[in-house]
């Protein structure tokens, strides 16, 4: 991206104003400057002016003829072409009124006549430079939200494509296993296992990273969710785990939101199952699902009795690949899931956070917006 918003480029701007003497003084300062200046004699004029080749900065009379200062900035305001440009009033009505009322129109900034020639420079300067930057801001996101569908429609590809053959992996790892059961060696075996835990693992990777790039997609957001019902369902395919770890889940009278039931499936899940997993051994996990209504929303909180999570990972964590670690390393993951859980919670225009005790259990709370609809 080439964009050098500390280069010395002049603007081009456009002066609005129904007296020519006042037209010609400042066209003169801003020519001077090595500004590229555009003259209208009125309102109508400025405004074709204006949607034939937006300027970079309009400097605006407020009393004209016909079409006043304020009615020019509003049609400037409301049409896209030109609803960006950074408008200065000019004018004589030196009241407080007048100024607000400049704002309230959509212009950024106010000169009183009659004016000091220093003043107009720098208050143009001043604006020019703000729009630069922006613009500068503009390309940049432009730019980051363009790499990161890149990046994500790479991650969801190779994810998806590694699956085929990973599966062939562990099909003939496993056939090898049962066709030659009897005449297998401790040392045979042993190597039979491990291509199939290396496999499922990366069964695992592959199939998390296909959802967290699809987290990122673009879904509806305005779907009517009974929460009890999304627990009943995470409850079902967390089965075999609670049953294993013999945990408990309970959880309140949860409400019917609005949001997408996919993701808020997927994100109750991936905070459940690290909730029994996390656990130390000989434990039964307890996992509790609490609600209450907020100012932003729903709040919702996972409380467990696991292992804690240390103070200075309680960020980190929700980054991607991100896991404690610790010396026995005896619990299994890959860190995508809670980078999965903060994508699904910001779609929803909410945010997450973790509380933790070390030894006493954590609580992952999260607010869901009350409409995330209208959070865009
Ligand atoms: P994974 O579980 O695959 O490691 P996550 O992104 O879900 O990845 O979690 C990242 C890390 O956060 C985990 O490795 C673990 O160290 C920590 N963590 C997450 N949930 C809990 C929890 N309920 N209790 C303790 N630690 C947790």
């Amino acid at each position: 991206m080439q964009f050098d918003f500390t280069q010395n480029v002049r603007g081009d701007v456009l002066i609005v104003d129904d007296t020519p003497d006042n037209l010609r003084v400042l066209s003169m300062l801003l020519t001077r400057q090595g500004y590229g200046v555009r003259k209208a004699l009125d309102g109508a004029m400025a405004l074709a002016s204006a949607q034939a080749a937006p300027p970079d900065l309009i400097l605006l009379d407020i009393k004209m003829p016909k079409i006043d200062g304020y009615e020019v900035c509003q049609q400037l305001r409301d049409s896209p072409k030109t609803s960006k440009i950074p408008v200065i009033f000019i004018s004589a009505l030196d009241d407080v009124a007048d100024k607000v009322k400049a704002f309230d129109a959509g212009g950024v900034d106010y000169i009183t006549k009659p004016f000091q020639a220093a003043e107009v420079l720098a208050r143009v300067e001043n604006q020019l430079r703000l729009r630069r930057l922006q613009q500068y801001l503009m390309l940049q996101n432009e730019e980051l939200a363009r790499s990161n569908r890149e990046l994500e429609q790479f991650a969801s590809v190779v994810s998806h494509d590694l699956q085929q053959p990973l599966q062939s992996i562990i099909g003939f790892a496993k056939l090898v296993r049962l066709r030659y059961q009897g005449n297998l060696d401790d040392k045979l075996r042993s190597y039979i296992t491990s291509i199939e835990e290396a496999g499922e693992r990366m069964q695992k990777l592959t199939r998390d990273l296909l959802l967290y790039a699809k987290a990122g997609n673009q879904v509806t957001l305005n779907e009517t969710v009974d929460c009890q019902r999304v627990l009943k369902q995470v409850a079902l395919n967390l089965h075999e785990a609670i049953a294993t770890r013999q945990a408990t889940l309970t959880y309140d009278p949860l409400p019917t939101i609005k949001g997408n039931e996919m993701q808020l499936v997927q994100l109750f899940q991936n905070l459940i199952s690290n909730a029994i997993k996390f656990v130390r051994p000989g434990v039964s996990p307890q996992v509790r699902v609490s609600v209450e209504q907020v100012e932003e929303g729903w709040q919702f909180g996972i409380h467990d009795n696991g292992i804690g999570i240390p103070p200075e990972h309680r960020t980190r964590i929700f980054e991607m690949f991100q896991r404690v670690d610790r010396e026995d390393q005896q619990y299994s993951g890959n860190g995508i899931g809670l980078a999965t859980c903060k994508k699904i919670v910001e779609n929803h225009g909410g945010r997450i956070w973790a509380e933790s005790q070390d030894g006493v259990g954590t609580t992952f709370h999260f607010i869901i917006k009350a409409d995330p609809s209208e959070f865009f």
